[in-house]
């Protein structure tokens, strides 16, 4: 490969065949060892493409003619899946998502990780992939004087209407539809963000999957809502399951959704849901994860993994509300959670109180500084539990466990690349990688959950 002079030219036509997929779901092409990513195009696809932007590693296509098609093409189900973007893999059918998903994983330990012959498992997929989503926000807007609720075009601001979403639990959409009739109804005007004048921004419906409990929360510009009695009143009496209906006040100009006040309108300030055993209290505010069913074969994986006898002290790294720590706290002796946000480990203790857990401590804090503060007062792991957000583990963090030497090391991750290069640092520090399980946790989008088992070697 030339490093200096790309081998292509922008508004150029070429004919490639693709051979891999970025994490992102695009197709990758190769010209002389130099590569080209393009949406929508599929491994084992050959297409004409036209250049788009060149830059010094890489090219960006778009795709102009397929001339030959991969066995594992559909014609995406979903309407609305090209201008919406929430999906990115719905032209692939879930068998080939399920393959491409391992094989990116199996890649990325070979190249990033220099990781050979770890076996990466079959990515465990649901059998029905469709509607699993628990929690839908929606923008609202405004279209021929009503409201509509629908998601951000790409690349835009601008609001399409969406009646129904195919991976969105349907008691979502219900609600969704019925509330923005009813503020429609009610004369409610959509938030208007250039003007930043109006009143409703998002509603947001949460759903718990094994409870059959729904929140409703009105994401509002101003306190005052018209007709705000009346509005609730109606939601209560329309939609039979809601537990649970909540305003939250977000004044400022901003793509954020949420604003810092929040108040119950009418009913609970939680609804509830169970994982496996577990039972978590949800806010509006709470993070839960969102496809349920597949987080319960995530959280068996990492506690498999585990092999705890009820000896074990152990601790859970980025551990949030205490989903997984309250998991392996039912099968150890001590688990010890740490979380940066503090509102989740406020929410982390109450759930441990909520299913009678006393062997669960919290602390906010980095992970890469409480855990080691943790080892120097003599606290030491058997086995240590982390689950990072897509940037992976801090090196300190990393550098404690390898010091601290647990006889395990359990690690989730969101993102094949960072823990392929997390492993290479927790290897060369003496651990090895035994397997990799693969997830699906959220079917016909990119992304891609793995559990790693490591051991420290003898
Ligand atoms: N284990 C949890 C959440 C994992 S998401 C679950 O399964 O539900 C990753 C979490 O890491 C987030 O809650 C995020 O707030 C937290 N986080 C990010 N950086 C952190 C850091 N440096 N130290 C501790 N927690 C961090």
């Amino acid at each position: 490969m030339n490093a200096l002079k790309p081998p292509v030219q922008k508004n150029e036509y070429y004919d490639v065949a693709f051979e891999d997929m970025t994490h992102d779901g695009a197709g990758v092409a190769k010209i002389n060892g130099y590569p080209i990513f393009v949406s929508n195009a599929l491994p084992d696809e050959k297409a004409k493409i036209k250049i788009i932007k060149v830059n010094k590693g890489y090219a960006i296509g778009r795709l102009i003619e397929l001339q030959k098609e991969s066995d594992y093409r559909v014609d995406a189900p979903c309407p609305i899946y090209k201008q919406c973007g929430g999906c990115q893999l719905q032209h692939l059918t879930y068998e080939g998502q399920l393959l491409a998903k391992r094989k990116q994983v199996q890649g990325v330990m070979e190249r990033i990780g220099k990781l050979q012959g770890v076996p990466v498992h079959p990515v465990l997929g649901m059998a029905e992939p469709w509607r699993y989503r628990n929690k839908a926000q929606v923008p609202i807007g405004e279209r021929e004087g009503g409201l509509v609720a629908g998601f951000y075009q790409q690349r835009s601001h601008e609001i399409i209407d969406m009646k129904e979403c195919m991976i969105q639990q349907e008691t979502n959409d219900t609600v969704v539809q019925t509330v923005r009739a009813i503020c429609e109804k009610y004369g409610v005007r959509a938030y208007d963000e250039k003007k930043h004048k109006g009143t409703l921004r998002h509603v947001m419906s949460r759903y718990g999957l094994v409870t059959n409990e729904t929140m409703v929360v009105l994401i509002t510009r101003t306190e005052e809502l018209p007709n705000k009695k009346k509005i609730v009143e109606e939601i209560v009496a329309a939609l039979p399951g809601v537990k649970s209906i909540v305003q939250n006040v977000n004044q400022k100009k901003t793509n954020v959704i949420f604003g810092d006040k929040t108040t119950v309108l009418w009913g609970e300030e939680y609804i509830y849901d169970y994982i496996g055993d577990i039972k978590f209290a949800i806010s509006a505010r709470s993070f839960y994860q969102v496809n349920p069913e597949q987080t319960k074969v995530l959280y068996d994986t990492a506690l498999n993994y585990a092999e705890l006898t009820g000896e074990e002290t152990v601790m859970d790294a980025y551990c949030g509300i205490g989903t997984i720590t309250l998991f392996l706290a039912q099968k150890a002796k001590k688990v010890y959670g740490v979380e940066i946000v503090p509102e989740a480990i406020d929410d982390a203790r109450r759930n441990a109180e909520l299913n009678e857990i006393d062997n669960a401590e919290f602390e906010v804090g980095e992970a890469e500084v409480v855990i080691p503060n943790w080892y120097k007062q003599g606290i030491k792991a058997d086995v240590i539990v982390v689950d990072p957000p897509r940037k992976g583990c801090d090196e300190a963090l990393l550098n404690t466990i390898i010091d601290m030497k647990p006889k395990k090391v359990v690690y989730v991750s969101c993102n094949p690349a960072t823990l392929a290069r997390d492993l290479r640092v927790l290897e060369d520090g003496g651990y090895k990688t035994v397997e990799i399980q693969p997830v699906d946790m959220f079917p016909h989008t990119a992304h891609c959950e793995a559990v790693a088992k490591l051991e420290l070697k003898m």
